[in-house]
């Protein structure tokens, strides 16, 4: 029986946010958390949705590619890739909650074209969805939200047991590992709460990671929910000088750590 396929919701080119150089970013939807700050609520429902558009009209959200098809698109920019150190990004929603036979395929034919994989996850997964993807992906951008398993539950429907768990095993395992910490004012920004504790951890479990990104939270997912019927929940970022602050408190315990993507 043919494996199934998941739904990709966008393919973006020349994307230089999502890893090193420039890079396409393929975005698979469905994802097992509920961010409320999620800025891409179209990525949430593994199922094909639809959007409104300014004009009135509807757009579908969610396409079925074969595997040749995304590498076919990937490879266009290959000269790119190179020259730039890039490579192709799977995002989501949550790549390793897809159809997982598909996506080690994916990966395995674009690692075979000589193309750098990353991948962004949530971690929110089994380690066996890592486990056919790790040798061919060169990173992953790991995203952090809460350090404390019941505000984890209590803002994204479950606690974080698995994600720390899946850190650790990732790192010592030598995966390359980029932090990416969502930085949500009043929800996560806390030093004795939420930083602290969390740095502790790291140094505790020896995680090695090759670089941290503070990423402040921004709004410009708002028309999404808008389009899709769905309530906004409005939150903030923190100011520039609680960032910095932030910054600081990893880079002096030796992590190298960035504002922004
Ligand atoms: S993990 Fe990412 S894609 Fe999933 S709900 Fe949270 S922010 Fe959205």
């Amino acid at each position: 029986m043919a494996e199934k396929r998941p739904l990709v919701f966008n393919v973006q080119k020349f994307s230089v946010h999502d890893g090193p150089g420039i890079r396409t970013t393929i975005f698979f939807k469905g994802c097992p958390l509920a961010c409320p700050w999620c800025h891409n609520p179209e990525s949430q429902r593994f199922e094909v949705e639809r959007m409104e558009r300014s004009d009135g009209g509807q757009d579908e959200v969610g396409t079925y590619y074969s595997v040749a098809e995304l590498v076919r698109q990937a490879v266009q920019d290959q000269i790119f890739y190179e020259r730039s150190g890039g490579g192709v990004t799977l995002s989501g929603g949550e790549v390793l909650a897809q159809p997982m036979g598909y996506i080690a395929e994916l990966v395995r034919a674009l690692a075979e074209k000589g193309i750098s994989v990353g991948i962004d996850t949530s971690g929110a997964v089994p380690f066996t969805a890592f486990e056919p993807v790790l040798p061919y992906t060169d990173f992953f951008l790991y995203d952090m939200k809460l350090f404390d398993a019941e505000r984890h539950r209590q803002y994204m429907g479950q606690g974080n047991r698995q994600i720390l768990e899946n850190m650790k095993r990732l790192s010592d395992a030598g995966a390359g590992l980029y932090l990416r910490l969502i930085m949500v004012d009043g929800v996560n920004t806390d030093g004795d709460r939420d930083i602290r504790p969390f740095q502790d951890w790291l140094q505790a479990q020896q995680i090695r990671v090759e670089r941290i990104h503070l990423l402040p939270y921004h709004e410009l997912g708002r028309h999404k929910y808008e389009a899709l019927h769905r309530t906004f929940q409005p939150f903030h970022a923190p100011s520039g000088q609680a960032l910095e602050a932030i910054r600081q408190s990893f880079a002096v315990l030796g992590y190298d750590t960035v504002i922004g993507g």
